[in-house]
C-alpha cells in the first residue's frame, strides 16, 4: 500500500538530513520535493500545495520552540497535517437506528457488492447485528447471484426478486422484509454503470427518496486516483452521500484518492478495502493511515487484526495443550488459518514500523504456507494427533499424498519438534526463567 509515495517523501526528507535547524531555505526546498512527491501520487494540485503551504508555516513556526532535529520535526507536522487531510478523527458509521438502512452507490467494477458482502460480515461480527443484503441491481443478474453467494458465505440472508425490474420496488420490498423478519440493518446493493449517467443519477436519487436511507456510501477504487476523486464529487453533488468507501488499496502505490477525496468532497472516509477476502475491510483511521503513509508503522492496527482473529478462550485451550504437551497437527493447522485470515502478508508487516519500508522490493509470497498444509491435509486424523508416531514410512507417503519432497516433510516435523519443545519449556515459567538468565 502506497509504497510510491512513501518511497517519494522519503527522498524529499533526505533534504534535511545532517542539518541542525529549519531554515527558511531547506525548509522550501523540502517542501518542493514533498508536493512534488504527492503530485507524482495524483493528489489534486490545489489540495497539494494548501497542504505543502500548511506544514511550511508550521515548521517556521515552531523551529525556534523545540530542540529535536529538523527531520523529527517536520515528520511529526507532516503526520498532523496528513491526517487532518484525511479527516482527522475517525467517522463512525450509523447503526443505531431500528433498522439502519444503508445505500450502496458508485460505478461498475468499484467494488460495490463485494464491499455489501464484507460490510454485512463486519457488522454481524464485530457489532453484533443481524443484517439483510438487498440485492439492487435489477441489470446484472450476475450481480444477484454474485451478492448471493457472499451471503452465504458470511451468514447474512439475501433479499433478491428475480420477477421485478424495478429497483425502487425491490429496495422498499427489501426494507418491508428487514422490519418483518427483524433485521437490524438493511444494505441495499445498487448497480453502477461504467460511467456516469443521467439515468443512474435519476435511479440511485430515486431509490434515495424512497427508502431515506441513515447512510449513503459511495464506494470508489482507489487506484483510479484523480478519477475517483472526480467521481466522488460528480456523485455527492447529486446524491449528498454521507461517506466514501475507498476499495483496492492493497494494490494502490500512490495513494493520491486517499488523500484528495475528502478535501474536495468533504466527506469522511468511513471504509478502506484491502483485498478480495470477505475480512479484508478496515475501519478508516486518518492518524493511522498518516502514520504508515510516513513509513512510521501502525501497531494499533496490527494488535487490533490480530485479537479479532485470536478467541481468548481458544487461547487458553492452547495454552493447556502446550503445557501438557499436547499441542498437535491440528492445532498448527488452525494458527496458521488465523495468521492467514488477518490479512495480506506484506501489508501486515506494513504495519510493523520500519518494516514496510525495508520490504518495499521483497516479495511476500502470500501463498508461503501452502505446502505445509498439503502435508498436513496430507496426514491421517490419527497422525495430525500423534506427531510423534509419523515414521519415516508414514513420511514418504505423506509427500507423496501432498505433491512434495520426502525433505520438506522431513523439514516441517523437525522445525514442528523444535517449536513443541520451545513451546514446552515456554510454558513453564521455571524453565522459561532459566533460558531467559541463559540468552546471550
Ligand atoms: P461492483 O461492480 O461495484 O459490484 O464490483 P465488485 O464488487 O464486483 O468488484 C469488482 C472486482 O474488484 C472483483 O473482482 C472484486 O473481487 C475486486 N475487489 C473488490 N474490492 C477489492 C479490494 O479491496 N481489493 C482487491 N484487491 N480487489 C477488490
Amino acid at each position: 500500500m502506497f509504497t510510491n509515495l512513501q518511497d517519494k517523501l522519503d527522498r524529499a526528507f533526505k533534504v534535511l538530513k545532517g542539518q541542525g535547524s529549519i531554515t527558511e531555505i531547506n525548509v522550501a526546498e523540502t517542501m518542493k520535493e514533498i508536493r512534488k512527491a504527492l503530485l507524482d501520487a495524483d493528489v489534486n494540485y490545489k489540495t497539494a500545495k494548501t497542504f505543502t503551504d500548511d506544514v511550511k508555516q508550521k515548521a517556521l513556526g515552531q523551529n525556534v520552540l523545540t530542540s529535536i532535529s529538523p527531520g523529527q520535526l517536520l515528520t511529526k507536522i507532516m503526520s498532523d497535517e496528513l491526517s487532518d487531510l484525511m479527516g482527522g478523527t475517525v467517522s463512525e458509521l450509523e447503526t443505531q437506528k431500528n433498522p439502519t438502512i444503508i445505500l450502496i452507490a458508485g460505478l461498475n467494477g468499484a467494488g460495490k457488492t463485494t464491499f455489501s458482502g464484507k460490510l454485512a460480515n463486519f457488522l454481524k461480527d464485530k457489532k453484533g447485528k443481524k443484517p439483510l443484503l438487498v440485492a439492487g441491481d435489477v441489470y446484472r443478474p450476475a450481480a444477484i447471484d454474485q451478492l448471493q453467494i457472499l451471503g452465504e458465505q458470511v451468514g447474512v440472508p439475501v433479499y433478491v426478486n428475480r420477477e421485478s425490474t424495478d429497483p425502487i420496488a425491490i429496495a422498499r420490498e427489501g426494507v418491508e422484509a428487514a422490519k418483518r423478519d427483524g433485521n437490524n440493518i438493511v444494505i441495499i446493493d445498487t448497480a453502477g454503470r461504467l460511467a456516469i449517467d443521467e439515468a443512474l443519477m435519476l435511479e440511485i436519487t430515486a431509490v434515495k427518496e424512497a427508502t431515506q436511507p441513515h447512510e449513503i456510501l459511495f464506494v470508489v477504487d482507489s487506484m483510479t486516483g484523480q478519477d475517483a476523486v472526480n467521481t466522488a464529487k460528480a456523485f455527492n453533488d447529486r446524491l449528498d452521500f454521507t461517506g466514501v468507501v475507498l476499495t483496492k488499496l492493497d494494490g494502490d502505490t500512490r495513494g493520491g484518492a486517499a488523500l484528495s477525496i475528502k478535501s474536495v468532497v468533504n466527506k469522511p472516509i468511513k471504509f478502506i478495502g484491502t483485498g478480495e477476502k470477505m475480512e479484508a475491510l478496515d475501519v478508516f483511521y486518518p492518524e493511522r493511515m498518516a502514520s504508515r503513509i510516513l513509513g512510521m508503522g501502525d501497531v494499533v492496527s496490527l494488535v487490533e487484526r490480530a485479537q479479532q482473529q485470536f478467541d481468548e478462550k481458544e487461547a487458553a485451550e492452547l495454552q493447556k495443550k502446550i503445557r501438557k504437551n499436547k499441542f498437535d497437527f491440528n492445532d498448527f493447522r488452525s494458527q496458521i488459518q488465523q495468521i492467514k485470515k488477518m490479512g495480506n502478508m506484506k501489508d501486515l508487516m506494513g504495519m510493523i514500523p520500519g518494516v514496510g519500508k525495508a520490504l518495499k522490493d521483497v516479495e511476500v509470497d502470500d501463498n508461503a504456507f501452502k505446502p505445509i498444509e498439503a502435508i498436513i491435509d496430507s496426514m491421517t486424523p490419527f497422525e495430525r494427533e500423534n506427531p510423534d508416531a509419523i515414521d519415516q514410512r508414514r513420511r514418504t507417503r505423506i509427500a507423496k499424498g501432498s505433491g512434495t519432497q520426502l525433505e520438506e516433510v522431513n523439514r516441517l516435523m523437525k522445525q514442528f519438534s523444535d517449536m513443541r519443545k520451545v513451546m514446552k519449556q515456554m510454558s513453564n515459567p521455571a524453565m522459561a526463567a532459566k533460558m531467559m538468565r541463559n540468552m546471550p
